[in-house]
This record gives structure tokens, sequence and C-alpha cells, in this order.
């Protein structure tokens, strides 16, 4: 049987340090390993636990990190186990096959795209002009694909965000607010496409996933069987669905939860 895993990557398997949630005395804290460098600084991290469960995974499953990331920035993560055949990259936008681009995927997202939605200049431009300078640190565009804010979240006005959302619904995209980020990108740019491609290509006989935030709802409603946290978007909206099973662990431990999980699925007793 051939078991696909399709599962995001921050806050859902990887955690930066303000994302880690622990909790109890420091002295009983779990060991974590940094699986991401930036700029010459540690940056991701999961349980030695979890790097345990995840390289055990990659024996018992198809493995595939489902990012919303760049090619680029997936590639600073250097995760445990065997190298993945698979990764999805940028909302579903690449798939990368042994770490290469597949050029005939990405051309078949951008002609949807193309067709489906309003073009990523007229989101530029929308949120040049909205977002304010006082708690806006960066605009950025991901692999041509879609927009992001860096913002200041304790100046980030709720109000500015749910008018945002409503516009970007008119024309086709989705709104979402993880940390310190506010994507806009296309409806028809989703992870549960791209997970579908790989398991047609893989024979899956089962898909299961685990996400944190709004831009999973997709990716857990296309799988068999999916986890989310107790923490992140979909937590604090209550979000469920049929065949998810909503975690109560926040926080890195999570992420070992969710491993185990994974793993139960892919192996079941008997
Ligand atoms: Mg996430």
């Amino acid at each position: 049987m051939t078991v696909l895993v399709a599962s995001d990557l921050d806050r859902t398997l990887i955690y930066s340090a303000n994302a880690l949630a622990l909790a109890g005395p420091d002295a009983e804290a779990p060991r974590l390993l940094c699986v991401e460098v930036y700029e010459s600084r540690p940056l991701s991290y999961l349980t030695e636990t979890a790097a345990r469960l995840l390289a055990e995974l990659g024996d018992a499953a198809v493995f595939v990190p489902t990012t919303t990331r760049t090619r680029e920035q997936y590639r600073r993560i250097s995760l445990p186990g065997p190298a993945p055949a698979y990764a999805i990259c940028a909302n579903g936008g690449h798939l990368l096959v042994d770490g290469e681009t597949d050029h005939d995927w990405h051309a078949s997202v951008t002609a949807r795209l193309a067709a489906e939605c309003a073009p990523l200049s007229e989101v530029r431009a929308h949120l040049e002009r909205t977002a304010d300078p006082v708690w806006t640190r960066k605009h950025r565009v991901a692999e041509d694909l879609f927009a992001y804010l860096v913002v200041e979240r304790e100046l980030l006005p709720e109000e500015w965000v749910k008018e945002l959302a409503v516009w970007a619904e008119n024309r086709g995209w989705t709104v979402s607010l993880q940390g310190r980020k506010i994507y806009a990108v296309p409806k028809p740019l989703t992870k549960s496409a791209a997970m579908r491609e790989v398991a047609r290509r893989t024979g899956a006989d089962l898909t299961l996933a685990a996400g944190d935030s709004l831009l999973d709802a997709d990716l857990l409603l296309a799988a068999d069987r999916s986890w989310r946290p107790g923490h992140g978007e979909l937590a604090d909206a209550d979000w469920t669905a049929p065949g998810v099973t909503a975690l109560p662990e926040r926080g890195v431990v999570a992420g070992e939860e969710i491993l185990r999980e994974f793993l139960k699925a892919a192996n079941p007793p008997g």
C-alpha cells in the first residue's frame, strides 16, 4: 500500500522560536533540533523526538513537504530522513521532483491563474495603496504567484484585514494571516491540487495531511485523513470537517503529535 503524507511545514512540523509555545518547567522542555538557518542565525526547530519520527515516516510513506514557502525558502530547510522525492512549494505553484522544478506543472498552474482570478499586479497595487507604512514592514512577491506583507502585528488594524479579505474574495483571491505575515493568494493556487497530482503520479492508496492555516484548509479537505494543531488560524476559527482531527496540542509539541498520528495511520496495527 502506498501512503502519501502531504504536510504543511511552518507551525505544523517546524517552528520558529516565537512559535514554539513551550509550556512547563524549562528543565523539562523537549530537546530541539534546528532545521533552518537564515542569515547565519537559527530559525526553525522541531523536537528531537519529532526528528526521529519524521525519519521513520520517510521510510513508511511518501512524505511530501507541502508549503507556501518559495522554492528558495524551502531549500533552506534541512529535514531529517530521506530526501523527499516530491515537494510542493509556493502553495502549490511549484512541484519539485527529486529537488528539481517540474516546469510542466508550473505552466498548468499559471494557465489556471490567468483564466480564473484577478492578476497579481492588481492585488499588489491594492496592497501598496492601502497598507499603512506605520505597520507595514515589507511588501513581498513570492515566485511571481502571490503577495505577502510583513507587518507589526500589534499595530495591525483587524478591520483592515477584514476589508482586504472581502476585496480579495471578490477577485478570486484568499487572505491568510500567519504570525507577522499577511498573505494574498489566488484561490486556484492550492496545495490540494498539487497533492492530487503527486497522489496520481505515485498511485497513492491513502492520503494523509496536516496544516494550521487557512491556506491548508483545502489540503486537509482533499486528504483521506488529516490533522490540525491546537494553534493557528484554523484552530482560532474552530475550523473542522469530516476526516479532520483537531489536536489539542499547541506549538512545537503539536508537530510531534502530528507525526505520531501520521505513523499510526501509515502503519496500522496487525
Ligand atoms: Mg503553516
